[in-house]
């Protein structure tokens, strides 16, 4: 199928600065009366992601002509990650779910979705972490499908999908059992019938994510449905951008984190100075990520090997700084820190998240080590 270009401006032309600074003004007025109950899992915030969507947060990285540039997504995101990780993570669900739908060759799925999805009528996520793992021999493919006239009869469960509802969406892949090797990527409708979303246990963090279990019971999804068939190419397409929208989570926190470790300065510097790890190192560290996040995330679609490791180490540093960033801001906070009221200890938690969610410090070693498949 032929590529579809959207009909939006040139990026040149777009106020990707007013959106991400528009972003943080909604992160800091609306959002943060909100992230304790988020933090809880007591409220899951459709109405702010709608709200985000309005100020065009899950547009702008949608491709132009066969180009696209994340730096405003990321940006973006990293404003609502300095105030709440879980936050920060829906925004990567649905800033990755506009990612696949507005890169789909299916002219009747991006005409009836991406635009959707970008504005944020329509809310989701991703379920790739178990077709991610496979593609490195972490996992065996969860979803089996079997095509029937008119589209495909899917089954199988995903253990975690998050940013989901009953009426929302997520982007993820089956294998076909009818055709050796094939693999497909599909949109599934969180409101088909043959769909359930089972709440999970509790989580360390994110529980206001709106995170299932999502069971599929031969559903049926129609062509209209299919993101990619094959899904091979499409997912090395689509594979950075997805990795390096996560950057915006990890960039928040980590400037949350030295905020936190710059509050305590002025009553315990006398002695905090002795800890190993001071606010001027992560400040170095924060610099240094966000340029070459910001010169990465220009270039999506660059298939070079050598972009790609970029991307993949780059990952890796975020996630291991996002935890000793928070593990410096509990030493500097000491007590403080450690009631449950102070947000220390809420950066820790969501920190660790920054390093397990797909791809997790595991497989992205696993990855630069060359054990691809
Ligand atoms: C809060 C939360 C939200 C998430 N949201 C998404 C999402 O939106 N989309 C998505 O695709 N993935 C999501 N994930 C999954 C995530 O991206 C990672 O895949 C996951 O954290 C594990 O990755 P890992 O590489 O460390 O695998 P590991 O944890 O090393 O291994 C994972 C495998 O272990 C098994 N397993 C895990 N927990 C248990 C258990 N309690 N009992 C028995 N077996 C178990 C399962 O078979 C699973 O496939 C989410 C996970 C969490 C915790």
């Amino acid at each position: 199928m032929a590529s579809l270009a959207v009909s939006r401006p040139a990026i040149d032309d777009l106020p990707s600065a007013s959106i991400a600074d528009q972003v943080a003004a909604i992160a800091r007025k609306e959002l943060a009366p909100l992230v304790l109950e988020i933090d809880e899992g007591t409220t899951y915030p459709d109405v702010l992601l709608k709200r985000l969507g309005d100020a065009g947060a899950w547009g702008s990285h949608q491709p132009i002509n066969g180009t696209a540039d994340l730096r405003c997504a990321i940006q973006s995101i990293a404003a609502l990650g300095e105030v709440c990780g879980a936050t920060a993570f829906m925004a990567w669900c649905q800033s990755t779910l506009v990612w696949y739908a507005s890169n789909s060759s299916n002219p009747k799925l991006v005409a009836k979705f991406a635009g959707k999805f970008a504005s944020g009528e329509m809310l989701g996520g991703t379920g790739l972490s178990n077709p991610m793992k496979n593609f490195f021999g972490i996992e065996k493919l969860k979803l089996k499908g079997r095509k029937v006239e008119g589209g495909y009869i899917v089954r199988g469960a995903l253990p975690w999908v998050s940013n989901l509802g009953a009426d929302h969406f997520f982007g993820t892949i089956f294998e076909r059992e009818d055709e050796g090797g094939g693999i497909v990527m599909f949109l599934a409708d969180c409101a088909n019938p043959a769909i359930t979303l089972q709440p999970c246990k509790p989580f360390l963090a994110m529980d206001g994510t709106g995170t299932y279990a999502v069971q599929f019971r031969d559903m049926f999804v129609s062509d209209e449905l299919i993101l990619a068939e094959p899904a091979g190419p499409f997912v090395k397409k689509i594979r950075a951008g997805f990795i390096l929208l996560q950057a915006g989570m990890a960039l928040g926190l980590i400037k949350d984190c030295i905020q936190i470790m710059d509050e305590v300065e002025a009553p315990l510097g006398h002695v905090n100075r002795y800890l190993p790890q001071q606010p001027v190192q992560f400040r170095e560290l924060h610099a240094e990520f966000e340029k070459e996040t910001m010169a990465l995330a220009r270039d999506p679609y660059n298939s070079d090997d050598s972009y790609w490791r970029r991307v993949v180490a780059l990952r890796l540093r975020l996630g291991d700084a996002s935890v000793a960033a928070a593990h410096a801001a509990m030493l500097h906070c000491g007590a403080r820190g450690y009631l449950k009221s102070h947000r220390a200890q809420r950066r820790l938690r969501e920190a660790y998240f920054v390093a397990i969610v797909t791809p997790a410090t595991k497989q992205l070693r696993k990855m630069l080590a060359g054990d691809e498949h």
